[in-house]
């Protein structure tokens, strides 16, 4: 279990939370890798974030990004969308 926590109403869909985590797990940007998913419903523009504890297929679990001084995620999302262990005030 990790400790982030997630305010999709902040988010805007950028998706650099995606590859943030893809370049933790691989050392590359690839959205299918990540362990964050962002689901944006066209017609009303909602945001989901959701964060996978297992893998599936491409995509890998999260392990709270260990390793890492801070979670990627939480580093580099623009609008504090994704909180938790080592974030911002
Ligand atoms: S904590 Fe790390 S591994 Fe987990 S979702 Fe965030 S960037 Fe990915
Ligand atoms: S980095 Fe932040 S704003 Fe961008 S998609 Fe991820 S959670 Fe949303």
């Amino acid at each position: 279990m990790t400790a982030l926590k997630t305010i999709p109403e902040r988010c805007a869909a950028c998706y650099i939370c995606e590859l943030a985590c893809s370049f933790h797990h691989e050392g590359v940007f690839g959205r299918r890798l990540s362990s964050v998913e962002i689901r944006k419903d066209a017609p009303t523009g909602k945001v989901a974030i959701a964060i996978h504890e297992a893998g599936a297929g491409l995509r890998r679990a999260c392990d709270a990004c260990e390793g890492e001084p801070k979670p990627l995620c939480i580093i580099w999302c623009p609008v504090s969308a994704i909180v938790g262990r080592g974030a911002r005030p």
